[in-house]
């Protein structure tokens, strides 16, 4: 059935193995995500964090247990529709050899300026493209300029926020920027994302002091779960 998605997410029991290496990458996972919540995922590297994203977005399916998005088994749910509901940040940030205004825009019907310009104010990129001499029509890639591995992010960011998903999912997407920049973004996200959906997977404690839950992952299992003062 074709309803917008409200934003609570359930994991029950989920367990996942990648099929073509058998690595078992989660474990009996277990949790709630109120619709609204801003909830962290820490972890070391290999602990489960990206295939738990993954499995949200519905990139593979789970091999056991449930994972409910307002209630509803996810694997039920329009496959076009589900997604669209979400502003998924990658952990590799893809770009096209286009103008900056079209990777903000991409997939989205028409492009519309005012929109373009907000998501890059709220993704902090918006000084840097007013730097360049062709602004939020320079090229990127082959045929144009190259950006800063911060400013990839940033970009991809912009891209996720234009959409205004009901959740947003930021994978690892702040490595490359600077602490000052990372808590713009998480200022500005904080206004966006108000009453939505939000999944942030980091590695910095600081970004994420503000989190309503933060799940710690180790080896495919959640170790503990909690705010920033209970842990
Ligand atoms: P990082 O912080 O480095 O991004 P992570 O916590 O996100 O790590 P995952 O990427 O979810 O961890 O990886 C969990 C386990 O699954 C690892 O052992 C990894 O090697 C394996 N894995 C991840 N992606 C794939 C894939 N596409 N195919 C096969 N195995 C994978």
């Amino acid at each position: 059935p074709i309803v917008p998605v409200r934003g609570n997410i359930k994991f029950e029991n989920v367990s996942f193995t990648y099929p073509d290496t058998g690595i078992q990458a989660l474990k009996n996972i277990s949790f709630e995500i109120e619709q609204g919540q801003f909830v962290a995922i820490i972890g070391r590297t290999g602990s489960g964090k990206s295939t738990l994203a993954n499995l949200l977005m519905r990139m593979y399916d789970v091999n056991q247990g449930k994972i409910k998005m307002d209630g509803e088994a996810i694997d039920s749910l329009d496959l076009r529709h589900y997604r669209s509901q979400f502003g998924f940040v990658p952990q590799e940030v893809f770009l096209f050899s286009d103008t900056i205004k079209n990777n903000i825009a991409f997939g989205l019907d028409k492009v519309n300026e005012e929109e373009v310009i907000e998501a890059a104010k709220n993704a902090a990129v918006y000084q840097n493209i007013i730097n360049f001499d062709l602004k939020f029509e320079t090229m990127l890639g082959e045929r144009g300029i190259t950006l800063s591995g911060g400013q990839k992010q940033r970009v991809s960011i912009a891209r996720a926020l234009i959409k205004e998903p009901k959740v947003l999912i930021f994978d690892d997407c702040l490595s490359a920027v600077d602490t000052r920049t990372e808590e713009e973004i998480l200022t500005n996200l904080g206004k966006v994302m108000k009453g939505k959906t939000s999944i942030l997977i980091a590695h910095r404690i600081s970004t994420i002091k503000n989190a309503n839950k933060i799940l710690v992952l180790e080896d495919g299992r959640i170790i503990e779960q909690g705010t920033h003062q209970d842990l």
